[in-house]
């Protein structure tokens, strides 16, 4: 860029000063300085004349002196001196040059100031990883969108996004992989902007957007939509495929909160119930959920002092052959609550998750659930084999062999008596890297099964990949069994499939004879549910056990 200095009356005042000595030149510079600050407006990095249909913008045709201006070592502009006609013959003094010169250094050093002054605006008003307005920004940009909703009496939309389960990314892959992956989140959201949108990273894995004037909120849901589609396309860098999931709420102004806070907050509850409803999903903030939110932040901060206030315990869950004898059982968690009584996995397991609380709280599971096992053999009971739920956070962890590992060694149970249970969505996040983690934990003697089986993919063949011992068909399927366009012929396949594969099948939460009877005509081995009574306490349990021992006594 050359930076066309005519300078009519600066010329003239070049020449005038050019006789005199150099100490009043650069006194005067001085001052031409200060106009210089007044022409040039800097804007990200170039440098534009303030009023652009000035005349001294025009080049003049009379001799020229050029000197460039230099910033941060690259020659940003050249400053440019002509005579305004060819007419006016005119060298240039030695005087004069240097006086041009110095200019050309002095707005070089202007233009840095102003480019560090930008630079430090910058970063104080936007995210270091990912260029997008941080929280304190974000919200200033909400705010001066909501005055003019306001005046213009219209809607304006605020979708709060969390990704799912990127604690685990970056505990399991690392926090070079976990930012690159949050700057590609923020180019996806970037990319899906139109003029007045705004997004903005509110920490961590949490991004918001605003959409400044929606048409209705099922607009804003379509638009959501899309955000989370484009979020869920695989993600690949450094030989990395990731599959990532996000999960959304959506509040509107000015139905759902008028104020920047009010909007951002409800459209966080909204998220949450999405996440607690399985993640992977979107919600419009309702009324209810300020009480839901509430509520789930007593329950995370008593779940935090769950495990050392002993509140903890598991409950079994027997698993039957079809022959009515009892193959092993499943422990399930169970949180007895000082104030609120029992609560249910289903109610604090995604909030334990989201905490950060689950791997704590799963490796008291599992320690405990071998501890048991090791106990219920040497007080004499015949062996049995326990299940244990494992969550996709502690499964994900680099060591969670390990966990096992030690848990077994620390009670002495047998591992070929323990199974752990995991979820059809949990290992098909990362294919390969399950396959891997699987193989170490059967290399312990643990066998795996798979959980819920049949809610999270519709593709079976990628069961040919996994090194699992049975299927856990979910409940769902088997409520629906009876319905006349019901789950039977997928059950059947399934069945076909598992046994095709050497898998053992379980029907999970039979509750009637008549559906104990189609699962048995379906081909499952095996049966868990209310059928056979509701879960166990450890006494319950025992009482069974002592049954066991007594039955096989007498066989
Ligand atoms: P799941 O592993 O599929 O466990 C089966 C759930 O279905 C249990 O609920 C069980 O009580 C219930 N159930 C069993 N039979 C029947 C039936 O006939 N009818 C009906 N309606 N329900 C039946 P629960 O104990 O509430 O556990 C819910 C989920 O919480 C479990 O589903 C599991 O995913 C999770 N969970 C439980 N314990 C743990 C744990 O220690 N760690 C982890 N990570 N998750 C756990
Ligand atoms: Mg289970
Ligand atoms: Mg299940």
């Amino acid at each position: 860029m050359t930076i066309l200095c005519n300078l009519a009356d600066h010329w003239k005042e070049l020449h005038r000063l050019s006789t005199t000595s150099y100490e009043t030149l650069s006194d005067a510079f001085q001052d031409h300085l200060r106009t210089g600050r007044r022409l040039f407006k800097l804007s990200e990095g170039t440098i534009r004349r303030e009023e652009e249909d000035s005349p001294e913008i025009s080049a003049g045709s009379g001799p020229r002196i050029e000197t460039p201006i230099v910033v941060e070592s690259e020659t940003f502009a050249t400053l440019s001196f002509s005579s305004p006609s060819a007419n006016v013959a005119r060298t240039f003094s030695g005087a004069e040059k240097e006086l041009i010169e110095l200019m050309a250094r002095s707005l070089g050093r202007i233009i840095l100031e102003h480019r560090q002054l930008d630079r430090l605006k910058f970063q104080a008003r936007h995210d270091s990883l990912t260029a997008l307005p941080n929280r304190v920004f974000f919200i200033e940009l909400l705010e001066s969108a909501l005055v003019q909703a306001r005046e213009r009496a219209g809607l304006l939309a605020v979708l709060f996004i969390d990704l799912d389960r990127f604690k685990q990314i970056n505990d399991t892959l690392g926090h070079a992989i976990g930012d690159r992956l949050l700057q590609n989140v923020a180019v996806r959201l970037r990319s899906l902007l139109t003029a007045g949108d705004l997004t903005g990273r509110m920490g961590g894995d949490e991004f918001t957007v605003v959409l400044p004037r929606p048409r209705d909120v099922h607009s804003v849901i379509g638009a959501s939509q899309e955000f989370l589609d484009a979020l869920r396309e695989p993600y690949r860098f450094d030989g990395h495929e990731l599959f990532v999931t996000a999960s959304a709420g959506i509040a509107m102004f000015p139905q759902h909160g008028n104020t920047a806070a009010d909007l951002l907050h409800n459209a966080d509850l909204a998220m949450y119930r999405a996440k607690n409803a399985g993640k992977d999903a979107l919600e419009v903030f309702v009324t209810e959920d300020l009480a839901l939110g509430l509520e789930r932040l007593r329950l995370e901060n008593a779940l935090r002092r769950a495990i050392e206030n002993r509140e903890f315990d598991l409950l079994y869950q027997p698993v039957m052959r079809m022959n009515g004898e009892i193959d092993g059982l499943e422990a399930l968690l169970t949180w007895r609550h000082p104030l609120h009584g029992t609560i249910s996995p289903k109610q604090f397991i995604p909030i334990a998750e989201e905490a950060g609380l689950i791997v704590p709280i799963g490796s008291w599971v599992l320690r405990q659930a071998c501890l048991e096992g090791a106990r219920w053999r040497k007080a004499g009971y015949l062996p049995i084999r326990i299940s244990v739920n494992v969550s996709a956070l502690q499964f994900e962890r680099g060591d969670f062999a390990e966990t096992v590992a030690d848990a077994l060694a620390l009670s002495g149970f047998p591992s070929k008596c323990l199974e752990l249970e995991l979820t059809e969505s949990c290992v098909m996040r990362d294919l390969a890297g399950s396959v891997i983690r699987m193989s170490r934990i059967r290399d312990l003697g643990v066998s795996i099964s798979i959980d819920d089986f049949g809610t999270g993919y519709s593709s079976l063949s990628y069961l040919t990949k996994l090194p699992v011992d049975s299927l856990k068909i979910d409940q769902s399927f088997v409520r629906n069994l009876q319905e006349p366009e019901g789950s039977l012929p997928v059950v059947q396949s399934i069945v076909r499939l598992a046994h095709s594969m050497n898998l053992t099948v379980v029907a999970e939460g039979v509750e009637t004879a008549a559906e104990l009877d189609l699962v048995r005509v379906l081909g499952c081995d095996k049966v868990q549910g209310h059928v056979y009574g509701p879960s166990l306490s450890r006494q319950a349990t025992e009482t069974l056990l002592m049954n066991r021992n007594a039955v096989h006594a007498l066989v």
